[in-house]
C-alpha cells in the first residue's frame, strides 16, 4: 500500500476561482490576488466546503481501492 496520499486541497476564490491569495499575518482577512476580493479565512473555507468534502470522498475511494488491491495480492501469494 502506498503511503503518499498527501494531496493538497487548494482553496478557490468563490468569485473568480483563483487559487492565489495574499495573507497579512496581522489581519484575519485574506485577499484574492486575481480579483482582489477580501474575505476571512472562515468565509473562504465555507465557500470551499463542498469541494473539500468531494476531495475527501475521492481520497477515501482511492484508499479503499488500494486496500482491495493489496488484499487480492495477498490472496494470490497464498495460492
Ligand atoms: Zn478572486
Amino acid at each position: 500500500m502506498k503511503d503518499d496520499y498527501g494531496r493538497s486541497i487548494s482553496l478557490q476564490c468563490p468569485t473568480c476561482g483563483g487559487e492565489s491569495f495574499e495573507h497579512d499575518e496581522e489581519k484575519p482577512d485574506i485577499k484574492c490576488v486575481r480579483c482582489e476580493r477580501v474575505m476571512t479565512k472562515d468565509e473562504l473555507r465555507e465557500a470551499n466546503g463542498a469541494r473539500i468534502e468531494e476531495e475527501v470522498d475521492a481520497l477515501k475511494a482511492e484508499v479503499f481501492k488500494d486496500v482491495k488491491a493489496d488484499i487480492s495480492k495477498m490472496f494470490k501469494k497464498w495460492k
